[in-house]
């Protein structure tokens, strides 16, 4: 299957393309024709999946198609809800991405962060709304938005939301939400209070369920080190200094992949390089280059900016 299968607006295409996608993921191949139709999906699907392709881009292909609402005050059309606001940040980062040949404003809210500006861009209008649950229904609560017309709403990460204790906010929200909607509901897990929450937010889903693209290899043999979060890189340099070649050393943050390289080459005198999505090209190729080489035998990566990479040799 191709992303041409779909028949998305081009500029959907185009910018499908910029992004370097060349096949669809199998979350993708199943949800977004469903999405098109304006179906309510319930994918069972873990980050790294590409499920937030699937629910964005035929939400772009829906506003897209319509005429560009008049500038000015607008509420969203789409709101989304995510547990934290690393997952609404980088949401909001992918609906610009692919809705960057259409003229759509798009605006991300989550808690710790002053709520002027939030306020200011909310009250500027927008079509397509991130939103953290509890900074949202203080915006709510304050007037400052508007659920009433939203026509598209995506629940991601349901099962987080659980464990963070914002059901009962998710479903004060999702009472202000039009019923006539399409609803898109992702969820790693499917526990009872999921169950639930899903089937009342739900009409008569397709359900697309999918194993992380990202298995380990047989050839991979897998252990687990239980450290305390001041003391893992400590714990590293013993385990870096016996290894006997290349190391790839994933962190969950880009951050935390500056600090280890940090620590490691100032500290520990062991020649180490980052990668991820805020080192340049330039400097990422470098990096790569060095670490193929073997002069840099140890390479800080966040998760998402080395997922497919394939060298060989690490040990
Ligand atoms: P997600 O599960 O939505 O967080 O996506 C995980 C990663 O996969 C992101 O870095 C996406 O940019 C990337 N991705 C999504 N769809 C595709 C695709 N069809 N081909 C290659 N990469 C993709």
């Amino acid at each position: 299957m191709r992303f041409t299968d779909f028949h998305l607006l081009p500029a959907l295409e185009q910018a499908v393309s910029e992004q370097g996608y060349e096949k669809p993921t199998p979350i993708q191949a199943r949800a977004i024709v469903p999405g098109l139709e304006g179906r309510d999906v319930l994918g069972i699907a873990q980050t790294g999946t590409g499920k937030t392709a699937a629910f964005a881009l035929p939400i772009l292909d829906r506003l897209g198609r319509e005429q560009p609402q008049p500038s000015g005050r607008r509420h969203p059309r789409v709101l989304v809800l995510a547990p934290t606001r690393e997952l609404a940040a980088q949401i909001v980062e992918s609906f610009r991405d692919y809705g960057r040949h259409l003229h759509l404003k798009s605006c991300v809210v989550f808690g710790g962060v002053g709520q002027k500006p939030q306020e200011d861009e909310i009250r500027r209008g927008i079509d397509i709304l991130v939103a953290c649950p509890g900074r949202l229904l203080d915006l709510m609560n304050q007037g400052i938005v508007d659920l009433g017309s939203v026509e598209h709403l995506v629940l991601d990460e349901a099962d987080r939301m659980l464990d963070m204790g914002f059901l009962p906010d998710i479903r004060r929200i999702v009472a202000k939400v039009p019923r006539e909607r399409q609803t898109m509901f992702f969820s790693a897990t499917m526990p009872e209070e999921i169950n639930r929450l899903a089937s009342d937010m739900l009409r008569d889903p397709v359900t697309v369920q999918v194993t992380p693209v990202a298995t380990a290899a047989e050839t991979v043999e897998q252990y687990v080190i239980h450290v305390a979060r001041e003391a893992k890189v400590n714990q590293l340099e013993p385990l870096l200094k016996d290894a006997n070649g290349r190391v790839l050393i994933f962190t969950r943050t880009k951050h935390g992949a500056d600090r280890v390289v940090r620590k490691l080459t100032r500290g520990a005198g062991i020649e180490a390089a980052a990668i991820h999505g805020d080192k340049s090209q330039g400097a990422r190729t470098k990096a790569l280059e060095g670490f193929r080489a073997g002069t840099t035998p140890v390479l800080v990566a966040s998760d998402i900016a080395a997922r497919g990479l394939d060298i060989d040799e690490i040990l």
